[in-house]
């Protein structure tokens, strides 16, 4: 990754810390381009009166303010890079930086990818509203299933154009040459989570929609193009602005990882008392659902300790004597890191299989924070 290819829009920084008189302020980094906070304190302090504190602790996300630490600590503004405001209040000037990366990778290396989609979105379009009545409800389940499982309620086939913040100011010209090559595009509009159309985050996709049939990510990594496939069961291409290279999600991975969630929901099956992760992270803090599996555990037999940290790891919970883990912080800690930790990690939909309250036959339900 070529970092001086992001835009870390230091010179509109400089300029409201000076328009706001600011002596102290705190930069918030993600993990990936952490190695540039020394060279951004720098920059940062030449060109204002500021002084600058890094917030060196882990940061994924917007989710992870850090805010009224930096109060205690006489911090006036807080410049938080690489993710965009959501539905939660820092409760004290913040300053969001996208940090942009001006890659813009041909979209050739892609389009075979998009075509073959577009016809498996139709067909299973085509599929669901076919009037063969001679079909069978065992047929009809094989025939229109999702990636996960579920009888897919499709209204359309249109290719949903999204991508994670770095790339976003990609989408509208990528849509419009998209639709020259005959593609009928969508930039989809998520909830209160999500300031951009088109954004997607580890934990929402809200912006999903029936009229979609199939999805182009463009971003890197397989982070986001998991939950999105397990939150919309949709074929899903990938394009990386850093390599310029195209592939697709296959639908093996997903079957791996699906596997691995039945497994772990049948384990839990067994467990007797479970611990109840709450994350203390103002964005991922879902105390209503904790105390909700808490009572669901309750009323099967089962015992649940409600369990507050602000960061979750195998050395921090391990050790409890309990057979299992439900996790209401961070959804993905338990789909990604599930093998790091030595009991079962399960999410609050797989807790509710895993009790009978729901059923894994009907598709599985991806734990989105709203
Ligand atoms: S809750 Fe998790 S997936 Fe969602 S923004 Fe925070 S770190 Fe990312």
């Amino acid at each position: 990754m070529d970092l001086d290819r992001h835009d870390f829009e230091v010179d509109e920084l400089v300029e409201r810390l000076k328009a706001e008189d600011t002596r102290l302020v705190a930069l918030q980094i993600p993990e990936g381009l952490k190695i540039q906070a020394l060279e951004l304190m720098d920059r940062i302090e030449e060109k204002s009166a500021a002084k600058v504190v890094l917030a060196a602790d882990p940061c994924y996300g917007a989710c992870d303010l850090v805010h009224h630490k930096m109060k205690m600590m006489g911090v006036e503004m807080v410049a938080h890079m690489g993710h965009s405001q959501m539905n939660i209040d820092s409760g004290m000037p913040t300053h969001f930086i996208p940090v942009t990366y001006d890659g813009e990778p041909e979209l050739e290396p892609v389009m075979e990818i998009l075509v073959g989609h577009r016809e498996m979105a139709s067909q299973r379009l085509s599929d669901s509203m076919s009037e063969d009545s001679d079909i069978t409800e065992e047929d009809a389940q094989d025939k229109f299933l999702d990636a996960v499982g579920r009888v897919a309620p499709l209204n359309g086939s249109k290719l949903g154009l999204v991508g994670s913040i770095q790339h976003l100011h990609l989408l509208p010209s990528y849509k419009e040459k998209l639709e020259n090559s005959g593609f009928d595009v969508c930039i989809p509009t998520g909830g209160a989570r999500l300031s951009f159309p088109g954004q997607v985050l580890g934990c929402n996709y809200s912006g999903d929609d029936d009229d979609i049939g199939h999805y182009l990510f463009l971003g890197s990594g397989d982070f986001h193009p998991i939950g999105l496939v397990l939150h919309t069961g949709k074929p899903l291409a990938i394009l990386d602005p850093y390599t310029t290279e195209a592939r697709e999600m296959s639908l093996e991975f997903i079957e791996r990882i699906l596997r691995q969630r039945f497994g772990l929901i049948t384990m839990s099956q067994e467990a007797k008392s479970f611990g109840i992760l709450i994350g203390e992270k103002p964005g991922q803090m879902r105390r209503s659902l904790a105390l909700r599996m808490k009572r669901m555990l309750e009323s099967h037999g089962r015992k649940g300790y409600l369990l507050a940290l602000e960061h979750v790891g195998p050395e921090l919970i391990d050790f409890y004597p309990v057979d299992a883990f439900v996790n209401t912080a961070c959804p993905r800690i338990a789909i990604d890191d599930s093998v790091k930790y030595a009991k079962p990690l399960i999410t609050p939909y797989e807790l509710e299989v895993a009790l009978g309250e729901k059923k894994w036959e009907e598709g599985y339900q991806f734990d989105e924070i709203p």
